[in-house]
C-alpha cells in the first residue's frame, strides 16, 4: 500500500501537468481521495470531504474529481449497473482494471500482451471513420478472496 503523502504528491503533480490550478480546496479534496484504499462512490467522496471541511461545495468536489480522472490519477470504474465507482490509480502510465463484481475491489494490469487486441479495436473503429482517442478496458470478475469465501460458504456465498 502506497504511503498517502506520496499519493497526494503524485496526484497534485499530475494535476499540475494538466495546468490545473492547485488551490487549497483542491488540495484538501485530493488528500481525502488519496485516503480511499478501495474504490469509492461520488457520495462516499462528498461525505468524506464534508466531514473534513463542510465549507467545500459539491461543485468543487465534482470538478476536482473530473480533473483527477482527466489527469489519469483516478479512473472511473463501471462495475455494472448502480456500481459506478472511482479508484485511485497506482500506475501512472496506460493500464487497465479488473474489478470484482462481488466486493468492488480493483486491480490494475498493464496492456502488455493485449496490444494486438487494442490494435484490432483501433482498426475496427478507424474503419467506421473515427479517429481513435483514449479507451477504457475494464474486465469484471471475482477476486481471489471472494472466490475463496464463495467456495467455503455452504450457501455458495449468497449475501442476505
Ligand atoms: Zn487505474
Ligand atoms: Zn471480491
Ligand atoms: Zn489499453
Amino acid at each position: 500500500v502506497a504511503v498517502v503523502a506520496d499519493v497526494v504528491g503524485e496526484m497534485l503533480a499530475l494535476l499540475g501537468r494538466q495546468e490545473a490550478r492547485i488551490t487549497r480546496t483542491r488540495r484538501s479534496i485530493v488528500e481525502v481521495v488519496a485516503r480511499f484504499q478501495a474504490p469509492f462512490t461520488v457520495t462516499e467522496l462528498t461525505d468524506a470531504v464534508s466531514r473534513e471541511d463542510p465549507g467545500i461545495g459539491r461543485a468543487s468536489i465534482f470538478r476536482t474529481l473530473a480533473l483527477l480522472v482527466q489527469a489519469g490519477a483516478v479512473q472511473r470504474l463501471h462495475g455494472g449497473p448502480g456500481r459506478e465507482r472511482y479508484t485511485v490509480c497506482v500506475t501512472p502510465s496506460h493500464h487497465h482494471h479488473v474489478t470484482c463484481t462481488r466486493c468492488g475491489r480493483t486491480a490494475e494490469f498493464s496492456p502488455r500482451g493485449v496490444e494486438h487486441l487494442e490494435r484490432a479495436v483501433e482498426r475496427a473503429v478507424t474503419a467506421l471513420g473515427f479517429r481513435v482517442g483514449t479507451h477504457i478496458l475494464e474486465v469484471q470478475g471475482i477476486c481471489q478472496a471472494c472466490h475463496s469465501a464463495i467456495v467455503a460458504s455452504p450457501t455458495g456465498g449468497e449475501r442476505p
